[in-house]
């Protein structure tokens, strides 16, 4: 569609926000009402996984590997408004709504280091088949968008699936890393040695995806890895 046609189009059709239905004004996907009812993440108690409720028996960092310097995300989930944004991203095609995201992860406090070493942003790569079906990595958007906001590159195919795995959504989390293993690639590059990557995802919920294409960087140069989510999801102790 034309740039003229879209105009036209918004006119004929009030654009309405997708998770409240509210009407929104120029092209917002969603509304502002609904982004300042974001569940943002409180000030992290952990410093290195960015975790609010614990204190120095952290269990939401044993799931992190050894070379993993920090966890950031910018909301928890699952919630009416977090969950509804992710939908319009991830499966309703409003790939606009990359950009406003982006600026909330883009703003999480990072440990002085990480912020002063990270060298590039690369996004967590969907299956195959999915991003047959859907057309676009969500994790793409995103980390081209954070990367855009902190003047560093986004290594787009630093790390590709190795195979076709299954959905995780109904494994237990012991199902999920075995399910995980060995499923990204990242094969030697000058550009890894010593890098310290932000490795990007819309959700972090056991961590297993994001642990083994962090293994996948690790294994092939990369010194150190970060995580960077939109979405955190709680687990049973918070
Ligand atoms: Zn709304
Ligand atoms: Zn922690």
């Amino acid at each position: 569609m034309t740039a003229a046609a879209r105009a036209l189009l918004d006119l004929l059709l009030p654009t309405t926000c997708v998770v409240c239905d509210a009407r929104t004004s120029g092209g917002a996907v969603a509304c502002a009402l609904c982004w300042s009812r974001l569940p943002t993440l409180p000030a992290p108690r952990c410093e290195r996984c960015g975790h609010p409720g614990r204190g120095a028996e952290c269990s939401f960092c044993s799931r992190l590997p050894a070379f993993v310097r920090a966890a950031r995300s910018a909301c928890w989930v699952p919630h009416p408004v977090a969950s509804g944004i992710l939908r319009a991203l991830k499966y309703d095609g409003w790939t606009a709504i990359a950009a406003p995201i982006a600026e909330r992860m883009a703003r999480v406090a990072w440990p002085a280091d990480v912020t002063a070493e990270r060298t590039a942003v690369v996004p967590v790569p969907l299956a195959a088949a999915r991003l047959r079906e859907r057309g676009y990595n969500q994790a793409a958007l995103l980390a081209r968008e954070v990367a855009a906001r902190w003047g560093i590159p986004c290594w787009e195919d630093a790390v590709a699936r190795a195979r076709n795995t299954q959905t995780q959504t109904r494994l237990t989390p012991s199902g999920r890393s075995t399910n995980v293993h060995h499923a990204f690639r990242a094969d030697a590059q000058a550009r890894l040695d010593g890098a310290h990557v932000i490795l990007v995802d819309d959700v972090l919920t056991t961590g297993a995806t994001m642990a083994a294409a962090a293994t996948a960087l690790f294994d092939a140069g990369a010194r150190i890895v970060s995580y960077l989510t939109f979405g955190r999801a709680r687990s049973a102790a918070d």
